[in-house]
């Protein structure tokens, strides 16, 4: 047990919260853990193939086999994945079991050492140390490499024939590859050892001579290691003497030699020197046969990603293309491997990354274990659970996350209910929100030490690591934690700003929200509830340690408590509720119960619907967020919390109730009760009459106790049927029906608002104010020559808000600006706005076509695109510009512009935007920019996807600036949300840099 005080102080500064930063490490893989490549022993290992298909034909990639100790999870066994290549290629891969592979001592050997040669050949890392940090450069592999093969990661990756892995019985090696390999090492362990240098000891020096006097004529190229006839060069797989690294060949690059000039050069001091002169003097070699033609070689790539569709990045982020390298043949060694060999290579971390991961969800699983079906969940299912948004994957848990939380209100909901007959709503209301906090989560989760199975960065091939292999780009650790697992310690928490979350270092340690924990226990919660049901959810919830039992013996009891009711003077209305609902109840006293309003207890009643009302809460919740996740797999979780909130509310609710004359039954002793519902009653119908929908905001206001009785009334149809979920569904989908679908789905008025002024770059304040027992709101919108403002006034800040905008959005309406032209004009632009800033700044209205546009190239347009993508600039940064007309008076000045726009570099960080306008001004002696700065306070922790960085706060700063660009333009622009006032200055300030770049004032360096 951990110290109670201790946990005390762990738990008081925000545990669960995003603001709260904890370092965890992360769980090694059992499947690849072992140390059988250390023992220098024979080995039996499981065999699977890994196959790779392309969807361009002639384009084929060698199949390899992977063989570990450990038996992998069937699932895991079979899978398959498609890898995107760039241009527009697909390979399909996919693994499959292929039974035992026994391995001899020597293959064993033999097999290591292909590995190391190939995965840091690949990478150009088999060479230690480097010429110019004055340190010698040693081979990698120049003696005993166990250093090189950690316990926690032990496999073997080999080639195999791939004409034979189609009929999967044989599985077929390619020996002779991994052999020549070996003997390459062999080779460069003797050049590289010798004294004399890495090139004076050509073993083929002998018989070379004679052979280059009877074969002068013919086509042999002399290699380092051997010689071929020149057109069996193309293809040919061969290591660099001189820079340890493994290329392919492309061609013979006829009519060339060592003796041209080194064109790599150029730039340097000098120019005019040769090929061989430049070995000479860089790597003291003195070539023996430098009237050879040069061979033309393809270089490896770095190691990409290739899990994402790479379709869409493709005009933004296009690799540069890799330039071939030209080299003399003798400094290359002959490695006899196919070239597809070479090919696969470039598949395998993506392939591997994807394995891993589903190794890690399916040792959860396993570590779990907490119900017989638990078995059959699905791996993918539990890696969507462990997977933030962080990861940059096509999946993420957020979806899982959401339906979780309500399995766990459900849950919570019920098992509080049951536990505790006499327990009044209230009491119940707040233990369960105790007992689904995200502290509470976060507590549970990480004392199961979730965080260690969290996937919380992007997967970074560079730092991806073969057995074998060592890292290209290391990360030492310096986290000051001997262990793997980190503890949970004050020590390790923080709440500064500038820790970098999601960095792992080499030993996986990584810092990561203390919320990130809490949301994957939802997550989880929902993936086994997907899989397997109700029964398995609970089972995981038990395993987490939620004190969370239903026992069949309390569900009796609740109904026993219930048929006490005396119901027999209010059998009628019973039944003809019974009929509307369509459903019989066997304990009446439920439905009594359900139907009666508080009020009636001062009549001596001892029950009234509040409990079942928080039952049925939950339940519903639950239902329509289960209906909604099923129904629309592929909406984006946002999307989903909206449906979910268009669904699940009191407004609905009410709705329902009216519309199926529920309201009838309902058991109350309020006349003022009484004239409220009838109000709403008679308001609802005339709205249907009208054949009109009312947008949300211009409804009458459902009296709460409409929704409540809908809430109460499930909750005791649940009880009724033993906490049958399907059985109520089926009751209360048509009770609920019409539900809200995705293009019914309408956007709260204040969303409505701030996208509509955003997108027209009209800046908005927000007041509230809070008056006797209700709140009113003031919204502000300021128009180019005028403000408008308006006031909201209702129970909470929320709806007040919500009906200033209504008001606001009717009043825009009439001056011809509306949502919807907007939404329209989105649509046909074909993208989102908020997929990137670029897409609302071309937007933006030019009502005079200007000379400079049409004359100056739009440089730099490039840059900004890639810039605003990778720094996440997310928000809509929105502008107006209005220009004036250029006059005969102001010709001059815009001449002078035109000849040289300003090369400026943005220091991407606080103040830095600002200090670069600042100093544009005054470069061109214009007035500097005003800002205006808004300030929203908000009750709930929000986070900000800023300029610099993502940030949480609960200060919400927006600014606008307006810049005078004499003769020019005046550029009025709102910046992106940000955690401070500065920050939100500094945004505005890049959105009019950028602006100004359109507009040819400036280039903006990248700053990278
Ligand atoms: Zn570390």
């Amino acid at each position: 047990m951990a110290d109670p005080t201790k946990e005390e102080m762990d738990y008081a500064s925000g545990a669960g919260t995003t603001k709260r930063k904890e370092l965890h490490g992360t769980k090694s893989l059992k499947a690849f853990s072992g140390t059988w490549a250390r023992n220098h022993a024979e080995v039996t290992l499981q065999a699977y193939i890994l196959s790779f298909t392309s969807d361009q034909s002639g384009d084929s990639f060698s199949s390899f086999v992977l063989l570990t100790e450990a038996k992998l999870d069937d699932e895991v066994a079979s899978m398959e994945v498609d890898l995107f290549l760039i241009p527009n290629r697909i390979i399909k891969t996919s693994v499959s079991p292929c039974g035992q592979v026994h391995l001899d001592a020597h293959q064993v050997r033999k097999s290591k050492l292909f590995h190391e040669f190939f995965f840091n050949g690949i990478f150009g890392k088999l060479f230690v140390g480097t010429m110019s940090s004055g340190m010698k450069r040693d081979f990698l592999l120049g003696g005993d490499n166990d250093s090189l093969w950690g316990t926690s990661k032990m496999y073997l990756l080999l080639p195999i024939e791939t004409s034979v892995a189609s009929s999967p019985k044989h599985l077929n090696i390619v020996w002779k590859g991994i052999d020549s390999c070996a003997c390459v090492v062999e080779y460069l362990r003797k050049i590289y050892s010798s004294d004399d240098g890495i090139y004076c000891s050509n073993p083929l020096d002998g018989d070379v001579h004679s052979l280059e006097t009877e074969c002068a004529r013919s086509d042999i190229i002399y290699l380092a290691n051997t010689y071929v006839e020149r057109q069996h060069l193309k293809d040919m797989v061969v290591y660099a003497i001189h820079t340890g690294k493994i290329y392919s060949v492309l061609d013979v690059e006829m009519g060339t030699s060592s003796e041209d000039p080194f064109y790599q050069n150029i730039d340097e001091k000098s120019p005019h020197v040769s090929f061989s002169g430049y070995f000479c003097k860089k790597y003291g070699i003195v070539l023996q046969h430098p009237g050879q033609p040069l061979l033309l070689l393809k270089q490896s790539h770095n190691a990409h990603n290739l899990l994402i569709p790479r379709l869409k990045y493709e005009d933004v982020t296009a690799e540069k293309k890799i330039i071939p390298a030209h080299m003399p043949p003798e400094l290359l060694v002959h490695v006899d491997i196919p070239t597809e060999v070479m090919k696969s290579f470039y598949l395998l971390p993506s392939l591997m990354h994807r394995l891993e991961s589903l190794l890690l969800a399916s040792q959860l699983r396993e570590e779990i274990a907490c119900h017989p079906s638990d078995r059959h969940i699905s791996s993918f299912l539990i890696l969507e659970a462990i997977t933030t948004l962080r990861c940059c994957e096509s999946f993420s848990l957020e979806r899982l996350e959401l339906l979780g939380d309500s399995i766990l209100k459900y849950v919570m909901s019920c098992h509080f209910f049951l536990k505790y007959p006499r327990k009044h709503e209230g009491q119940l209301s707040a233990y369960r929100k105790q007992a689904v906090c995200n502290m509470m989560l976060h507590k549970l989760g990480a004392s199961r030490n979730l965080q260690g199975y969290i996937r919380d960065s992007a997967f970074d091939p560079r730092r991806w690591v073969a057995p074998g292999q060592t890292s290209l780009h290391p990360e030492p650790c310096d986290c000051g934690v001997d262990t793997l697992n980190v503890p949970l310690h004050s020590k390790y928490v923080t709440e500064k700003t500038s820790t970098k979350i999601g960095k792992v270092c080499d030993r996986g340690h990584r810092w990561m929200c203390s919320k990130t924990i809490a949301d994957c226990v939802e997550s989880l919660v929902g993936a086994y509830f997907v899989s397997g049901g109700l029964g398995v959810a609970a089972a995981l919830m038990r395993w987490l340690d939620f004190d969370a039992e239903f026992e069949p013996k309390l569900i009796m009891e609740a109904k026993v408590n219930a048929s006490l009711w005396y119901y027999l003077p209010k059998l009628k209305e019973i039944e003809a509720l019974e009929t509307k609902i369509g459903y019989n109840f066997s304990v009446k006293g439920l439905l009594l119960e359900a139907i009666t309003h508080p009020s009636q207890q001062e009549l001596g009643i001892g029950y009234c619907y509040q409990r079942l009302e928080f039952l049925g809460d939950s339940l519903l919740d639950l239902l329509i967020t289960w209906h909604l996740f099923q129904s629309y797999q592929d909406i984006d979780p946002g999307k989903l919390t909206d449906l979910r909130s268009a669904n699940v509310n009191n407004e609905n609710f009410a709705e329902a109730a009216v519309r199926h004359n529920l309201n009838q039954c309902l058991q109350h002793g309020s006349g003022v009760l009484l004239g409220q519902i009838t109000e709403y009653i008679k308001c609802i119908w005339e709205s249907y009459d009208s054949m009109k929908l009312l947008p949300p905001v211009g409804k009458s206001k459902g009296p709460k106790v409409l929704a409540d009785l809908v809430e109460s009334i499930a909750g005791a149809v649940l009880i009724d049927t033993e906490l049958d979920l399907d059985r109520v569904w089926e009751i209360f989908r048509p009770l609920l029906s019409p539900i809200v679908t995705p293009d019914k789905l309408e956007l709260p008025p204040l969303r409505k608002l701030i996208e509509l002024c955003d997108y027209l770059g009209y800046t908005t304040s927000t007041r509230c104010m809070n008056k006797n027992d209700q709140v009113i709101a003031e919204i502000a919108v300021q128009l180019k020559d005028s403000r408008l403002v308006r006031h909201g006034c209702d129970r909470n800040r929320k709806s007040a808000k919500a009906q200033a905008a209504h008001h606001l959005l009717k009043d825009l309406e009439e001056k011809g600006i509306s949502h919807a032209q907007y939404v329209s004009r989105k649509k046909q632009n074909g993208k989102k706005v908020d997929e990137s800033c670029h897409s609302a700044m071309s937007s933006v209205i030019l009502e005079v076509p200007r000379e400079s546009e049409l004359t100056r190239p739009l440089l730099g347009r490039q840059n900004m695109v890639g810039l605003l993508s990778t720094s996440e600039l997310s928000q809509d940064i929105s502008l107006v510009v209005e220009h004036h007309l250029v006059d005969e008076y102001s010709k001059g000045s815009c001449a002078i512009k035109l000849k040289a726009p300003v090369v400026l570099l943005i220091k991407m960080q606080k103040g830095g935007p600002r200090s670069t306008l600042f100093e544009l001004c005054k470069m061109h002696q214009w007035p500097m920019p005003e800002f205006d700065t808004t300030e929203e306070v908000s009750r709930n922790p929000i986070e900000f996807k800023g300029l610099f960085g993502t940030r949480t706060g609960f200060n919400a700063f927006i600014s606008s600036i307006t810049l005078h660009v004499p003769n020019d333009a005046v550029i009025k622009l709102v910046g992106g949300q940000e955690a401070d006032k500065n920050c939100s200055k500094d945004s505005a300030a890049y959105g009019t840099l950028l602006e100004l770049e359109r507009l040819g004032w400036c280039i903006i360096k990248d700053p990278s």
